[in-house]
Formats: structure tokens, sequence, C-alpha cells
């Protein structure tokens, strides 16, 4: 697929801001949807409207298979063994504190660790610090390293048999990198420790298998990969999540209800209680199709190039900090978190802004990064694979009209 197909996919990328064409580079914040995603949404809106696995008339029906056959993806696209592994929720946060409360509750005794990388999202250690309280367990942070990586030392001397779990991102959202996740798998599992890895940007920048790196729980939301907001995917090992129990109570996670006592459904629906999101979960399947074939060397080219052109342009100015730096390029995705001496991460973000660039700006939800590299905030530019190497040159110019206007 070459980029200028792709681009045509994506309405949003033909919009102007301020009568300027608009350069999005907040990707990790959340993806641009394609009209293959916007036109299932709407199909299950008008053709499809009936709620899943209840009624036998026929929009129930078609409603339900749409449904049934997005886990039927999932299953394939994380390489995971059987379908009864693939949890729908309405995202990474979601998948997390479902996993949180109920791995507490099965495998958490007072005095139990929980190994966290320093670089997580909130999203991927306050669930675990709201467990932990709970259950009186400890949470010990992973470091990193001046560079941004997870300092692997570390977590083999922080392992014992106390430790139950360790949470880990696939790529962090602040440093662009890739944490090496096969070998934490490893690390752990010859600790007999299990390992959550936080797939919300990985899943967008690699070929996630679940198989290959071993890893028992994943986590992920569709909105970062192209599909609707408010879907997202738990996958666990089978017999991992046999053991949890239920954690919300509802319509269709129940056997048999009676009031002297209640039994559950079998994976996965004892823990997709209540009526899921079933017009946008189904926009999992044209997102997930259309991420894989974004797997082609053009396109692959392209985000080589844009990284390496920004590693040496932000790399080469002395007044840029760049968090995140590789040790070798293929550790590096298309996200750069700097700051700028002398002009707030802020102030920078909303002259981009005036000039047609988005991008983020602020903790980017990981505030002990923040505290580690001792600033209060960063400027994130995120590309996704329909950005253009025109785009990035677009953004270092504005960049440096920033600076001249805050210095
Ligand atoms: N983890 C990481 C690494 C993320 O980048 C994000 C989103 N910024 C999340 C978790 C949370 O995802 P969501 O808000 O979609 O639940």
């Amino acid at each position: 697929m070459s980029i200028e197909e792709l681009r045509a996919q994506f309405p949003t990328l033909s919009q102007t801001v301020y009568g300027l064409p608009l350069v999005y580079l907040d990707n990790a914040a959340t993806s641009l949807r394609p009209q293959c995603v916007i036109d299932k949404w709407v199909e299950m809106a008008t053709a499809k409207n009936a709620n899943i696995h209840r009624a036998v008339h026929k929009l129930a029906v078609e409603a339900t298979d749409e449904y049934e056959s997005t886990r039927d993806a999932v299953r394939e696209f994380l390489n995971a063994e059987s379908r009864e592994e693939i949890i729908f929720t309405s995202g990474t946060t979601a998948s997390i504190n479902l996993l949180a409360y109920c791995f507490g509750e099965a495998f958490i005794r007072p005095g139990d660790e929980i190994l966290i990388a320093e670089s997580e999202h909130h999203s991927d250690l306050v669930p675990w610090q709201l467990m932990a309280e709970r259950k009186g367990a400890r949470i010990r942070p992973i470091p990193v390293d001046g560079t941004g990586r997870l300092d692997l030392q570390r977590l083999r001397e922080n392992l014992s048999e106390k430790t139950k779990l360790t949470c880990v991102a696939e790529i962090s959202n602040v440093l662009g990198l890739k944490n090496p996740v096969k070998e934490i798998v490893n690390i752990c599992h010859s600790a007999n420790c299990m390992v959550l890895v936080d797939g919300a940007q990985g899943v967008v920048h690699g070929a996630p298998d679940v198989r290959e790196t071993g890893c028992d729980f994943y986590a992920f939301s569709g909105h970062k990969i192209f599909a609707a907001p408010g879907t997202g995917v738990l996958y666990g090992r089978r017999e991992l999540l046999e053991q949890l129990p239920p954690y919300m109570g509802g319509g269709e996670m129940i056997d048999t209800v009676r009031f002297e006592k209640t039994t559950f459904a079998p994976l996965p629906g004892r823990f997709e209680a209540g009526t899921q999101n079933i017009a946008a979960v189904p926009t999992l399947k044209p997102a997930l199709a259309l991420a894989r074939a974004m797997r082609c060397p053009e396109l692959e080219e392209n985000q080589r190039a844009i990284t390496d052109y920004l590693l040496r342009e932000l790399g080469a100015d002395p007044d840029i900090t760049l968090y995140g730096r590789p040790s070798c390029p293929d550790e590096k995705i298309p996200l750069f978190s700097f700051s700028v001496r002398g002009a707030h991460h802020e102030d920078l973000a909303l002259i981009l802004d005036k000039q047609g660039v988005a991008v983020r700006s602020g903790q980017m939800c990981a505030e002990p990064l923040m505290d580690r590299f001792g600033v209060t905030g960063m400027v994130r530019a995120s590309f996704a694979p329909y950005n253009t190497l025109a785009e990035a040159e677009t953004f270092v110019k504005a960049l440096r009209r920033a600076k001249t206007m805050l210095q």
C-alpha cells in the first residue's frame, strides 16, 4: 500500500485548522478513524442495531455474529490460542482495572509484591496501587536509565518468591522505546512471576504475538489502533483467567441465578457483564485488518525515515532534550517527547497548534517518569503510518518558529 492510498482512507487528514492543512501528530493519544471503521460503526448503529447474545430475531443474530467474529479477529491478531482468552472491555484502562481487581482477589496475599516499570502510564500503576492497598501488597518500581531503557538487572534483583506480577508496557507512551518483552517474560517466568503487557502503544507499532512472547496478560485500546473509542481488549492465558473471580455482576455473565446462589458463565462471558459496546466493538475488525495491511515495506520505510530524520533534527539542537534515546534504530518508534530550554511545553504546543500542528503537552499520564527526568511536562509528537516525512518537516519548521518566539 502506498502512503497516498492509506491517507485517502482517513477523512480527518483532509481537514484544515486555522486555514492550514492539519498535521496530526497526537496519534499516541488517539489515532484517526479510517472510512472502513466509520462505515462499520454506522452499519452497526443502523442496519444491525440489536442487543447481542439474547434475542433470536434476525438483527440480534447478525449483531451477535459481528461481535463474536470480532473476537476471532482479535484472537488471530494477537495470536492467542483460543477465542475464550479474549475479553472485550472499554479500553486499556478498563482492562487493567478488571485484571487488577480479579488478580488481587485470586492471587495476592499480604506482603506480596508487584513490580511496575517506572515509565508506566498511570493506567498501569494506579489500579495496582488500589489493589495493593486493599490486599496489603507492595508495589516496587523497575527504574529506567537516563536514556529511558528499563534496568533489567534491577528487575532480576527485585524478583523474589513474593513477586506475583510484573507490569510493563510493550512501548512507553512517553519514550517511544520498545521494551524487550520476551526477555522480561523469560526473566519473570524463571522466578514464577506472571507478566502483564500494556499494549496500548505496542499494538499499533509492533506485531503483537502473545504466544511468541509468552506473556500472561495483554491489554490494548481500540481507539489507538484506528477502531472506535470505547473498545478494548484484555487477553489472558486461559488457565489463569479461569482462576479469576468475576469482576462486575449483571446480565449475561451468569450461568444460573437464584436468590440463594448465582453461578457464573464460562469464559469469556463471565467478564462481560451488561450490554457491551455493540456498535463499536465490530469496528475492530476493519481496524485490525488495516493495521495489518500497514505492515508493508513502503510504509515501514516511511516510518523509519521519519524516525531517523527527527532523531537527527531534534538530537542536533542543543536547546532540546529528547527523552527515550534508542541504542539501535529498531528500538524506537516515531514518537518523540522532548523539552526545550527556556520554553514551557504548553506554550510550545499552543504555538504549534496555531501553525496547524497538533501535538500533546503535559505529563502524559506518567508523573513518576516526569519526576525521574526532573520535569513538570514535555511536548510529544507521535506519528502514525499515515503521517509523511513532509509533515515531519513542517513540524520541525513550526517548532523552530515557536522556539524563536519563546526564547
Ligand atoms: N497505557 C499506555 C501506554 C497508553 O499510552 C495509554 C493511553 N495514553 C493507556 C495505557 C490508557 O489507555 P486508555 O485511555 O485508552 O484506556
